[in-house]
Formats: structure tokens, C-alpha cells, sequence
């Protein structure tokens, strides 16, 4: 059961694991943004620390509390209730939306992406507290909702999760995510959805969150219902279909939670029943894996790692110690820029020193962070599999 701050025994194991606390002198790390701020927050009254914004959620404190506080719940409660007493800025606004402008933009894609290369729009973004130093993410107008993979019969049946990025920004990867899946006999759905609510919660919009999470788990539950396993690949949509959806959506969103696979932990779960043998060819590569935040906070083994060790001829880098910096929303607003840039380089640094042929990790906003600081190939964990595969 999750115990509640008073059972912080200031340790301060958790700050020693913050990536912000580490680069930004301003941020007071976990242990006081959280527990220790908590007895000094009264209900009702108009919220003051607003430091608590630069906490990034990456929720590494919580994976390492020896006491199951849950510093990064703590301030994220905080920073809800901030926006609540203090309004929501134009980018919270903008992020806790970003599912309506993902669609909006893939459908004009050719003419969102000219239009965010442009310095004026540039400008216009930095007024609104947007950063204008990194490529705005590339929309494509051949969204996986758009351009569905034909599903084909097999033994197993799941529904594709596949989140904001993949959707609009990256649908070829997610399309052969869903036809690698197809490949192992998994016949694959992708249903309608909405996105998962995280860049709301993260945003301080809580009832969009609910509203997000709540139309998934109509459409998801009753899938669930029909015999579908759920299936995702997108690590911070996991986290919060898991860790989330049970508060934000009820019975169906622990429906949701208790039925949702990550993709490699559903590959490994088909071999351990006998229903999958893998053959898989050689790879000759260096490869530099890095675990995302909200995959090393589920506080399960890595998934891919059964899968990557077994692909012969791979010298694999496991990287779990640093932060990329981006988490999502927060890399984007110019306010984060000094913190974002900061852990990146440290994060690219250590890559670099196994001198990989390739970077991989299963967070598109990873993918975007790290290809900021190297030419070094940067992909999806799933085209390296295929690559083995084929
Ligand atoms: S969630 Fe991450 S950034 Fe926030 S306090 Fe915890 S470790 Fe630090
Ligand atoms: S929140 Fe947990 S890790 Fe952090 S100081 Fe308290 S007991 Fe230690």
C-alpha cells in the first residue's frame, strides 16, 4: 500500500537520484518538493512554490524510496493544484491540447511542418514560452489512424495502444510495430483512441486527463471484454495506462491497467507459453540501449533485454543511469531549456563512449532529445528486432 509522506524518513536516497536536482540549482529535489513540502500545504490555499514546475516527473525518486513514499505523486498533486490557483500558462494550455493539435497538424502536415521551420513561427512560439533552439517534431499526414495495417488472423488477439507520437509523428515505426506483431500471430487492432492523458496530468489539467483516459477505457474495456489483450509501445503511455487509469477511469481503467502489455513483455509471455518460437539471425552491431524514465519507474525487469540478448552477434549497452532531460512537454518550454540541455549531454555522453553503431530507445521523446546532441543513428528498438527477423 502506498504510504503517505509522514513516513519519509529523510534519507534522501530520492534526491540522490534526481536527474533535475543534480543540474538545477533551483529545484530543491524530491524529498522537499514532496514529503517534506507536503506538511506545509493547506487545502484551499493559493499555491506559492512554483519551483515545483521543474520537477519533470520522471519519477525516478519513486522507484528508489526505501519507504514507498511517493515523492513524484506528491508534487505532481502540487503541481495540479498550482495551475488550479494560479491558471494554466499558454504552453500548459497548449501541451494538455496536444492530442486535438497532433490531429490538426498531421492533417495539414505538409503545411504545419513548413510553417514550424519558419523563424516568424519560431517567434511566435517563444512568446508563448516554446523553445525555438530545437526542431519542432515532424507531423506526417499518413497517421497510423489514417493508414491502418490490414489485421490478419492469428492465434492471439490484441488492441494496439499507440499514443500521440507514434500516431502522428512517427506512424511508419508504429505500423511496423503492428506488423512485426502480425508476423509473430498476433492478430493486431488499432482502434480508435484518444491520447493516453499524460501531457495533460503533466500540464496541470486534470479533468482533461480524466476525459482522455476515460474515452480510452470505454473503447479499450470493452475490447478487453471481446478477448483482446491491450498492447503498447510507447513507454510513457504504458506508464500512465497502468499507474493512472485505475484513479483517472475507474473499474474500466483497472480493466485497462491489469490487461495492458508492454510489446516485448507480450512477445516473452507467447514464447513462455509455447504459443511463439523466435528465430532470430545475427546483428552485427553495437547497440546503446536507453531505458526510458517510465520504463525503469514500472520497477519490472526490462522487457526488450530477453529479446536483445538473445540476438546473436549484438554487443548491447544497457543505459538506465541518466535522463534524457526532454520528458515529454517539459523539454519544449524555454524555462526547462538550461535543465533539458544539461542532462542531455550528459545522457549523450555516455552513449557515445560505447561508440554505438545505433542508439536505441522505446521513447519518441527520448528518440528527439538524444537526436539533438549526435549524428549517431537514433530508433525504435522494434526496427532492430525486425531487422533480426527478416
Ligand atoms: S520525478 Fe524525477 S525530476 Fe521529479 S522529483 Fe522525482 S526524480 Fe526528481
Ligand atoms: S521520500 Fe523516500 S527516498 Fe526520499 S527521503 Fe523520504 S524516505 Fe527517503
Amino acid at each position: 500500500m502506498r504510504k503517505s509522506y509522514e513516513h519519509c524518513i529523510r534519507c534522501t536516497i530520492c534526491v540522490e537520484n534526481c536527474p533535475v536536482f543534480k543540474v538545477n540549482p533551483q529545484y530543491p529535489g524530491p524529498k522537499q518538493a514532496g514529503p517534506d513540502a507536503m506538511r506545509f500545504r493547506i487545502e484551499g490555499e493559493k499555491k506559492v512554490d512554483s519551483w515545483i514546475s521543474l520537477c519533470t516527473q520522471c519519477r525516478r525518486c519513486e522507484q528508489v524510496c526505501p519507504h514507498d513514499v511517493k515523492p513524484a505523486t506528491l508534487i505532481l498533486q502540487a503541481q495540479m493544484e498550482y495551475v488550479k490557483y494560479n491558471g494554466a500558462k499558454p504552453t500548459q494550455i497548449i501541451f494538455s491540447n496536444f492530442h486535438f493539435i497532433s490531429h490538426l497538424a498531421s492533417f495539414f502536415a505538409p503545411v504545419a511542418n513548413f510553417a514550424t521551420s519558419l523563424t516568424i513561427v519560431k517567434k511566435m512560439m517563444k512568446l508563448v514560452g516554446l523553445r525555438d533552439d530545437i526542431p519542432f517534431p515532424r507531423f506526417s499526414f499518413r497517421t497510423m489512424q489514417r493508414n491502418k495495417v490490414k489485421p490478419e488472423q492469428g492465434k492471439r488477439k490484441a488492441v494496439f495502444f499507440h499514443g500521440c507520437y507514434l500516431n502522428g509523428n512517427a506512424p511508419d515505426t508504429g505500423r511496423n510495430i503492428v506488423r512485426l506483431m502480425q508476423d509473430l500471430g498476433v492478430e493486431v487492432l488499432v482502434p480508435p483512441q484518444v491520447c493516453c492523458g499524460l501531457p495533460a496530468l503533466g500540464n496541470g489539467n486534470e479533468k482533461k486527463a480524466k476525459s482522455f483516459a476515460q474515452k480510452n477505457a470505454e473503447i479499450f474495456a470493452s475490447k478487453v471484454e471481446q478477448g483482446y489483450d491491450i498492447i503498447y509501445a510507447c513507454t510513457s503511455c504504458g506508464h500512465t495506462l497502468i499507474h493512472s487509469y485505475p484513479e483517472l477511469a475507474g473499474e474500466k481503467g483497472k480493466m485497462i491497467a491489469e490487461n495492458s502489455w508492454n510489446i516485448y513483455e507480450y512477445i516473452e509471455k507467447l514464447i513462455n507459453e509455447k504459443q511463439l518460437v523466435l528465430k532470430l539471425k545475427e546483428v552485427k552491431k553495437v547497440v546503446s540501449y536507453h531505458v526510458p524514465c517510465h520504463l525503469k519507474g514500472s520497477g519490472k525487469p526490462y522487457p526488450a533485454l530477453g529479446l536483445f540478448h538473445s540476438i546473436p552477434g549484438i554487443e548491447l549497452h544497457v543505459m538506465d543511469d541518466n535522463c534524457c532531460g526532454f520528458s515529454g512537454s517539459y523539454g519544449f518550454k524555454k524555462k526547462n531549456r538550461e535543465t533539458t540541455e544539461r542532462l542531455g549531454k550528459i545522457a549523450v555522453k555516455a552513449h557515445l563512449e560505447s561508440n554505438p553503431d545505433v542508439i536505441i530507445s522505446d521513447c519518441g521523446a527520448c528518440r528527439m532529445q538524444i537526436e539533438n546532441y549526435t549524428d549517431v543513428r537514433v530508433c525504435d528498438p522494434i526496427e532492430i528486432l525486425k531487422e533480426s527477423l527478416e
